[in-house]
């Protein structure tokens, strides 16, 4: 197996990643807090998490992933008091609604999403160990996580705490590093109609920080190899999880490697639900935005570096999608009844070599540029071989070529391989009006068939006042 490394937020270096069990690696991921839909700046980091995912089980691990749902927290209270609503009432649809979006960009689904609601056992107990360890105390019913108590404070974000001012308390999920402050583990209830829970700690609600060290003990019973999430995580939630995760169970590692995905920018600014400037995918689908081209668009900017979200930047991946199709095609196109083989065996040295440097690539902390480089390089070589009268190619060649396709799809999942392809919304139109045309001229043969191949791709058309209108089922 290939040596993999990995750029390692604790330490600030590339390491070489040594899993206990390589065939079942395992991953924690920072999941969406469901009171909204998510924007695609969250979906980048969720993004993260596939491509990462992808990118082990091409290198030959297995693995076992978790991402869990914040069903409570400060937003979610405020909100669902808001509506009139339970919490489980409120955040039900919002998150059935981040489980359609994965689906609609393709994310594969993970081993586990647990739910902060469903992990309050796991987070007494965190708690009940913490308060052996003497790094709780109370105060007006609540209780907080004594940052100078615990040692390692810092180690990931490397704050200085020093200067901090003991007994200095957070009651709020989020805050800024320049003021840092013991955190809250469980909150007294402060507001009419809150949430709460009776427990032997007293009755409250969990703290967010708590939420991910318990799940993760939930699932696991132990650390993990790798923790995700977005970089505005680092501090305070994730120094917050090492302090609570390794002070109650201090003679385990927490996480081997944690990894930190950058921001998704518009106009320089990070997107998000605070400032206003973001885009839900469902915004984008509807203007009639392929997701395939922002799925390819979040995951080929290397996961370590901002991405300046545009139009333009949405046209160049919708190209390159484009451009990796129409070579597949013209190879499915003579390779009609060629069906993907799952352990396909290579043999051609150019194809060889192209994998073998496209896994070297990812194995270099997920080098996507590098991947596309050679995805690309071996499509021009592809595609001029094709154009070759004179030297045809062999119909053994161009499925070992279909295969090469397949392989790069297990990164991307952008491309079709079969003749029955997704329609995008400009080809649906031109049916559309090809079958409208064909009721004109009395082609009912060619009319009804355009009509059961929309229908077959789950498109409806509706007779309004306002003329045809068509939607997907
Ligand atoms: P939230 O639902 O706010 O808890 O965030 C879910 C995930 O999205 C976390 O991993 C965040 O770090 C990440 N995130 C939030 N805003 C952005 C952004 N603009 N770009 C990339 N990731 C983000
Ligand atoms: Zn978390």
């Amino acid at each position: 197996m290939i040596e993999v490394y990995f750029h390692n937020s604790l330490t600030g270096k590339k390491e070489k990643f040594s899993p206990a069990d390589p065939k079942r690696v395992t991953v924690y991921s920072c999941g969406p807090t469901v009171y909204n839909y998510a924007h695609i700046g969250n979906l980048r980091a969720f993004l993260f998490v596939d491509f990462l995912r992808r990118s082990l089980k091409l290198l030959g691990y297995g693995v076992d992933m978790t991402m869990n749902i914040t069903d409570i927290d400060d937003k979610i209270i405020r909100d669902s008091i808001a509506a009139k609503k339970s919490i489980q009432e409120f955040t039900k649809p919002w998150t059935e609604a981040f489980f359609e979006d994965l689906k609609t960009v393709h994310a594969e689904i993970l081993e586990h999403y647990p739910k902060a609601t469903e992990s309050i056992p796991e987070m007494i107990e965190i708690i009940q160990k913490l308060k052996n360890k003497g790094l709780v105390y109370e105060k007006d019913e609540s209780l907080y996580f004594s940052i100078q108590k615990f040692e390692n404070y810092g180690k990931l974000s490397k704050i200085d705490t020093s200067g901090m001012k003991t007994g200095t308390r957070y009651d709020t999920d989020e805050y800024e590093k320049e003021d840092v402050r013991d955190f809250v583990l469980w909150k007294s209830p402060k507001v009419e109609g809150e949430a709460s829970w009776n427990t032997e700690i007293g009755t409250g609600r969990p703290g967010w920080h708590l939420e991910c060290s318990a799940m993760i003990r939930k699932v696991y019973q132990s650390g993990v190899d790798i923790h995700t999430g977005g970089v505005d995580l680092l501090f305070p939630h994730h120094e917050n999880e090492i302090a609570q995760s390794e002070g109650a169970f201090p003679e385990e590692t927490f996480v081997g490697t944690w990894l930190h995905s950058e921001h998704l920018l518009v106009d320089g600014q990070k997107m998000s639900k605070s400032k206003g400037n973001f885009y839900t995918l469902r915004d984008l689908v509807q203007k009639g935005i392929d997701p395939k081209a922002i799925r390819f668009l979040l995951i080929s900017t290397h996961y370590r570096s901002k991405l300046n979200f545009s139009t333009d930047r949405l046209e160049e991946s919708a190209n390159s999608i484009r451009k990796m199709q129409n070579c597949l095609d013209r190879l499915l196109d003579a390779e009609p009844n060629y069906e993907i083989v799952s352990d396909f065996t290579f043999t051609n040295p150019s194809i060889l070599t192209w994998k073998k440097e496209t896994e070297e690539s990812l194995a270099d902390d997920l080098n996507i540029a590098k991947v596309l480089a050679v995805v690309f390089e071996s499509l021009k070589i592809i595609n001029s071989l094709l154009d070759s009268v004179k030297n045809p190619i062999t119909s053994q060649r161009r499925k070992e070529f279909i295969q090469l396709f397949a392989y790069y799809n297990q990164l991307f999942d952008v491309l079709e391989f079969s003749a029955e392809k997704d329609l995008i919304d400009s080809e649906i139109d031109s049916l559309i009006e090809e079958r409208q045309l064909a009721r004109k001229n009395k082609d009912f043969a060619r009319s009804d068939a355009i009509r059961d191949q929309l229908l077959a791709q789950g498109i409806l058309i509706e007779d309004t006042k306002d003329g045809l209108r068509w939607r997907r089922k």
